[in-house]
């Protein structure tokens, strides 16, 4: 039995419908009303496992007036879900306007937690840079993109982007005409379905790949750019930076360092610092 007056935010699968948690079904089938992007993309869903409930219809051109009605649900002690189409729901994708009446209105919110498209690539990419920045869509239009590409020039962080299928030929270039041709691009292409294809290269070379094949260009696409290099403001010689570097291809980075140390003089503390960073940065 669930709680009453609770609003659910239910995340449901990117491709393979078997992508949902036993949590999420369990809800979904529990609830009084399902809220949905498009009814007959979730009756599909609901359908493989045999959830009957009830639906109705909240995206992003209905989701103000929408979210009044599953306020006057929540007050007569009904519980709602929301889904959305594919992942999860406010993630480029309608939500957050419901959620935040609701949360207003001192109702109760629930995230059930499943499938995202870019923690779905992050997680299968193999960057070890930590840190990441979610931009989501970028605009339609290339002059426009190419001036919020600007904007994220000097970050440190990958990048990770959504785009579709018919403007992935025009977006790579945008990102080739801003970042240049050597950032490292990993194109998630149809995560979690028949065709899913993962391919990292240069932002050149991932150019020519996908104007090679058109297959390659079709279905949905995850982007994950590589970030700005980190300039070392570091005391450190140029000569000691090189050596740190040469030692570090080939040993394990506490003995690159105090070998390092040993034949720079350098500060070992410092050297550490930097060692950290190149790793980071690989
Ligand atoms: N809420 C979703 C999430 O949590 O990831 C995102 C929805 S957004 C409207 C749809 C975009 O997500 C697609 O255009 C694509 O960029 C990305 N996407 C969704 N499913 C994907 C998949 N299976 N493979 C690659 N990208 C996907």
């Amino acid at each position: 039995m669930l709680t009453k007056s609770i609003l659910y935010v239910v995340a449901t699968p990117i491709g393979n419908l078997n992508d949902i948690s036993l949590r999420a079904l369990d809800i979904l089938g529990g609830v009084d009303v399902i809220a949905a992007e498009h009814v007959q993309t979730s009756k599909h869903l609901l359908k493989t496992h045999a959830i009957n409930t009830k639906l109705m219809t909240l995206h992003q051109h209905n989701e103000a007036v929408v979210a009044e009605k599953i306020l006057t649900l929540l007050a007569s002690e009904r519980n709602v879900a929301l889904v959305t189409d594919a992942g999860t729901p406010g993630i480029s994708d309608p939500g957050a306007i419901l959620v935040d009446r609701v949360r207003e209105q001192g109702y109760q919110v629930i995230p059930v937690p499943g499938a995202n498209a870019a923690v779905c690539a992050m997680s299968a990419a193999g960057i070890t840079n930590p840190h990441f920045l979610f931009y989501g869509f970028l605009p339609t239009k290339s002059g426009l993109r190419k001036r919020e590409l600007e904007a994220l020039k000097s970050q440190n962080c990958t990048l990770i982007f959504y785009e579709a299928p018919h403007r992935i030929l025009d977006c790579v270039a945008d990102l080739i005409a801003v970042f240049g041709e050597q950032r490292q691009l990993t194109i998630a292409r149809e995560l979690t379905k028949l065709f899913e294809t993962i391919y990292t290269a240069s932002l050149a070379e991932a150019l020519r790949w996908l104007q090679d094949d058109s297959n390659q260009q079709k279905g949905e696409f995850v982007l994950l750019l590589s970030g700005a290099e980190i300039q070392h403001k570091s005391e450190i010689s140029d000569q000691a930076q090189h050596t740190l570097k040469c030692l570090m291809a080939d040993l394990p980075l506490k003995q690159a360092v105090k070998l390092a140390t040993e034949i720079t003089r350098e500060n070992k503390n410092q050297l550490y610092k930097l060692a950290l960073s190149m790793k980071t940065e690989k």
